[in-house]
């Protein structure tokens, strides 16, 4: 389906960080009716847009997901209550309790007549067991199962995928589920306890360099390894996804695996430092090692994340330096609006 179309097109989280690049790229695309949705006050999205119908909702909630997709044709649900290994190690239960983000709107998009449903999944599905050394194997889509994600986040996760395959054979609601790997980029979180690591080490180097310390606290012993896939890769390969035809759950990472301790070598070369490193090892990690096994996604689409981590990174932290310098980190300071 080509979303260019005159159809009313609603992005739930879009106050956060994918939402708010994705309803970006969709006015971009010449997609003139969008509803963009979050449970934060709107002077606390990170992007917002006048010629966008911005709605603050708790989708929790049955009766606000169905006033939301009243009229859609298209959904992308991208609200959950998440953040990075902080925040969904030690808030398994509220990260679960977003089941009821996604179940209310798949509901709400079979009894109005949605078309084309995204959710946001993550590479937090796949088997732990999968998952236990730095040098890992690529993940492969299938190895989901036999299931054992991580505790509540990636079960949430799981869970929801499989609901949404499900709508798609019982009701014919044609469903799209990207596997986000890491994703990272300007109009994000870097602070508060739901940042993820490419974020807060930019922060860090940043404060140190600031305050003088010279030091930087690393979770772990940074040899644990990701991939990182900046947004502009995210947001094209949305994008690629609706309008091509893989409704099965696919990867949409980048490949290129570096340790912890490369991701901080990369920021310290873009700050022009290098900082002491001290290692916090009971910090809540993740899993050992992690990256994303292509295959299917070049197959289906011809093409996969590309962007280098250096040039992402460089951006981000430009962005994250500029946001710091420019005061209070409350988002309410933080928030502006993009004409
Ligand atoms: P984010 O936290 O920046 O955005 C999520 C938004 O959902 C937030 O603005 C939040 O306020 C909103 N939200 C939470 N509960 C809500 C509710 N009850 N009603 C309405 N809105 C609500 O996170 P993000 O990085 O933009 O992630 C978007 C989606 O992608 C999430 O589903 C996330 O789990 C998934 N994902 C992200 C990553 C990543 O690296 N960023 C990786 C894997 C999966």
């Amino acid at each position: 389906m080509k979303l260019t179309q005159d159809k009313l097109v609603v992005v739930t989280g879009a106050g956060g960080f994918i939402g708010g690049h994705l309803v970006a790229a969709l006015r971009t695309r010449g997609v003139e009716r969008i509803r963009a949705i979050d449970v934060k006050p709107l002077a606390c999205w990170y992007q917002q847009f006048e010629d966008v119908e911005n709605v603050s909702a708790d989708l929790r909630e049955r009766d606000a997901c169905y006033a939301v997709c009243d009229g859609a044709t298209t959904v992308f649900n991208l609200a959950a209550d998440m953040g990075g290994m902080g925040f969904i190690e030690t808030h398994k239960a509220d990260c679960m309790v977003s089941v009821l983000i996604n179940t209310n709107m798949l509901l709400a998009s079979r009894d109005q007549a949605v078309e084309q449903y995204m959710f946001g999944s993550s590479a937090c599905v796949y088997n732990a067991e999968k998952q236990t050394f730095p040098n890992v194997t690529a993940l492969r889509e299938e190895e989901a199962y036999p299931a054992l994600p991580e505790d509540g986040y990636g079960w949430e996760k799981l869970f929801s995928e499989r609901m949404c395959r499900h709508f798609m054979e019982d009701y014919g609601i044609s469903v799209r589920v990207p596997r986000f790997h890491n994703v990272y980029g300007p109009y994000g979180t870097y602070d508060g306890g739901r940042e993820k690591a490419p974020a807060a080490i930019c922060r860090k180097v940043i404060e140190a360099q600031w305050n003088g310390s010279c030091q930087i606290e690393i979770w772990g012993d940074g040899q644990q390894t990701r991939s990182f896939t900046y947004i502009d890769d995210t947001i094209y390969g949305i994008l690629r996804l609706m309008e091509d035809e893989v409704t099965e759950p696919i990867n949409l990472g980048s490949s290129q695996l570096v340790t912890i301790n490369q991701l901080v070598d990369i920021v310290e070369e873009i700050a022009g430092l290098t900082l002491k490193r001290t290692y916090k090892l009971d910090a809540p990690l993740g899993v050992r090692g992690r990256n994303s096994d292509n295959r299917l996604i070049r197959e289906k689409l011809g093409w996969e994340p590309s962007v280098r981590l250096e040039d992402g990174l460089a951006k981000t932290y430009a962005w994250i330096h500029q946001q710091m310098r420019s005061g209070p980190t409350d988002r309410v300071a933080l928030a502006f609006t993009r004409a």
